[in-house]
C-alpha cells in the first residue's frame, strides 16, 4: 500500500493533506475532552474543558481561564511532536505534500520543521494584545501569573486560537479552501470524514483522490477514494522508506 500511496503523491501535482485529532493524539497528546483527563479537569476545576475554553468563559474569568490553559494545555507543550509530524515535515521537503490544514492548535506540524501548515483554530504560539496589537511568545503566556497584561497598554494578552463561541477566521476558511480546490490529492490523515474539520472542507474538493488514512473505520470511510485503515505514523515513515530516504 505505501508503494501505491507514494506512487499517487509522485504523480500528484499539487497534494493537500488534513491532519486531523488522532496525530495528537499519536504524538502522544491527551485527550483532553474525554474519557478520564475530561473527568479530572472537570473535579480539579469545577467545570469542564469546553466550559473553561470558551469566549463567555474568558470573557467573565480570565484568571480561572489562565490558570486551565496554562496547566492543562500549555503544559502539553513540552511533548515534542511525535513520528507522524517529523514523517510529513520530511515528506513535504521531499516535493509530497505542498500544504497541510489542521484545526489543532499546538503548532506540531512546524514544531516538526513543516512549512506550509494553515491553522484553521490559530495556535498556541500566537499572541496579542487586544488593544494595542502588540505581539507576544507563547512563553510570556506559559511563565505569567493570573493574568497576563500587556506590558505597554495592561490589557490582557490573549492567545490567537478560536475559543468555542468564537468563528473561524473567514480569510483562513478562504485559504483553506483555496488549498483543497487545487489539489489533485487530498490526504487525510487520523481523521474521520464526518470529523468538523474534513465536514467543513471536503466538499471544496473537486478531484477523484481523496485519500483517508485513520486507523479506526467509521462508516463514512465509504466516501474516499482510497482508505487506509492503520496509524498514520507507520504508514509516513513507510511512504518515506519507499522513497529511498
Ligand atoms: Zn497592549
Amino acid at each position: 500500500m505505501a508503494g501505491k500511496l507514494l506512487q499517487i503523491l509522485r504523480d500528484s501535482r499539487y497534494t493537500t493533506v488534513l491532519s486531523g485529532f488522532s496525530m495528537l493524539l499519536e504524538s502522544g497528546y491527551p485527550s483532553i475532552r474525554d474519557g478520564d483527563v475530561s473527568y479530572d479537569i472537570e473535579q480539579k476545576y469545577g467545570y469542564s474543558m469546553e466550559e473553561m475554553f470558551s469566549t463567555a468563559f474568558y470573557s467573565t474569568r480570565k484568571e480561572q481561564f489562565y490558570e486551565f490553559y496554562r496547566n492543562e494545555m500549555l503544559s502539553q507543550l513540552e511533548t515534542p511532536p511525535g513520528k507522524g509530524f517529523v514523517e510529513m515535515a520530511r515528506l513535504e521537503k521531499k516535493g509530497l505534500f505542498q500544504s497541510i490544514i489542521t484545526r489543532r492548535i499546538y503548532g506540531l506540524p512546524e514544531r516538526a520543521g513543516c512549512q506550509n501548515v494553515i491553522n484553521l483554530h490559530g495556535n498556541v504560539y500566537d499572541n496579542f494584545c487586544p488593544h494595542c496589537g502588540r505581539k507576544y511568545p507563547m512563553e510570556y503566556i506559559r511563565d505569567s501569573v493570573r493574568v497576563p497584561l500587556c506590558e505597554d497598554c495592561k490589557t490582557p494578552v490573549r492567545p490567537r486560537v478560536c475559543l468555542f463561541g468564537e468563528m473561524v477566521d473567514n480569510s483562513v476558511i478562504t485559504r483553506a479552501a483555496g488549498e483543497i480546490q487545487k489539489a489533485d490529492v487530498l490526504l487525510v490523515l487520523g481523521s474521520n470524514l464526518k470529523s468538523y474539520l474534513c465536514s467543513q472542507l471536503i466538499d471544496y474538493y473537486d478531484g477523484d483522490k481523496l485519500i483517508l488514512v485513520n486507523e479506526t473505520p467509521h462508516y463514512a470511510d465509504r466516501f474516499a477514494d482510497i482508505v487506509v485503515h492503520e496509524r498514520v505514523d507507520d504508514l509516513l515513515e513507510k511512504i518515506r522508506v519507499e522513497l529511498g530516504d
